[in-house]
């Protein structure tokens, strides 16, 4: 079984028995947005130029993004998350998002896009509502997913190994997680990420920023680190916050999928269509 691990890990980059090191964990805060995006497979190349719709011909959807729901009831995650926060946070904050992306991208040919694209395309044409509003909109559908009501689960074994011997062993994952978590200036969002060839990382973005962007990581877990995720049941408390995100909602389920996403060099999750 421990051959196994080794051949799986090492294929991350996860540091071995014999001591390898990571390269993420060298360069925890590698800049973002250096590399252009990826080339769309539509091939279309200006894609600022609003699409012309033919005399006569309906309207497009005036909601391109759609509102992906809400997996779980909203005092599902109570106490760590009252009903409360949880209307405000997903029927206004990102609600709210959707619904400014939906305005800003209708009738247009970012309308047509995956919002992955609609996210890498406002990145690298420095369309910063665009960026903002498509970006929250990703990061708040995913952190839905890291969410799992009802008990408390545990990383699977891979993912228990590789967070082992990426970080010492789970105890010291969750105070780095947490001490990354508060040390962060202003909003964003705290992530466990996994590069395919440089490991696990854990690392907290600016603002609305997704951890892939620009990154080739893949997200396995996130925390929303916005004041409004939080401060309506736990006020100033951003590490309360954090270990009882990880002490009571983690969906580690989740998180090993990703993984093994990454491993079997799948598509990971990706924002409804
Ligand atoms: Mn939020």
């Amino acid at each position: 079984m421990l051959a196994t691990y080794e051949c799986v890990l090492a294929r991350l980059g996860i540091p071995t028995a014999k001591g390898k090191t990571s390269g993420e964990i060298m360069n925890q805060d590698a800049p973002l947005l250096q590399e252009k995006p990826t080339k769309l497979k539509s091939g279309r190349s200006d894609i600022s130029r609003t699409v012309r719709r033919p005399a006569g011909v309906e309207a497009c959807e005036t909601e391109p993004v759609k509102v992906a729901e809400l997996p779980f009831a909203l005092d599902a995650l109570e106490p760590l998350i009252s009903r409360e926060a949880m209307h405000f946070h997903y029927d206004k904050h990102f609600k709210g998002y959707v619904n400014k992306l939906n305005a800003l991208v209708v009738g247009s040919a970012y309308a047509e896009l995956p919002l992955e694209d609609i996210v890498r395309q406002a990145a690298w044409k420095r369309k910063r509502p665009m960026l903002v509003n498509a970006s929250q909109t990703w990061n708040h559908a995913f952190f839905w997913q890291c969410l799992q009501p009802g008990g408390v689960m545990e990383p699977d074994v891979i993912l228990s190994e590789a967070i082992r011997r990426t970080f010492g062993s789970y105890a010291d994952f969750e105070a780095k997680f947490v001490e990354k978590g508060v040390a962060h200036v202003g909003s964003g969002w705290l992530w466990l990420a996994c590069h395919p060839e440089r490991g696990l990382i854990i690392t907290a973005t600016e603002d609305a920023i997704p951890v892939w962007l620009a990154s080739g990581r893949v997200p396995l877990l996130v925390c929303d680190l916005w004041e409004h995720a939080y401060y309506l049941d736990w006020r100033h408390d951003r590490a309360g916050w954090l270990k009882g995100f990880l002490a009571q909602a983690a969906n580690w389920n989740f998180a090993g999928e990703q993984l093994a996403s990454v491993l079997d060099r799948r598509e990971p999750w990706t924002y409804c269509r």
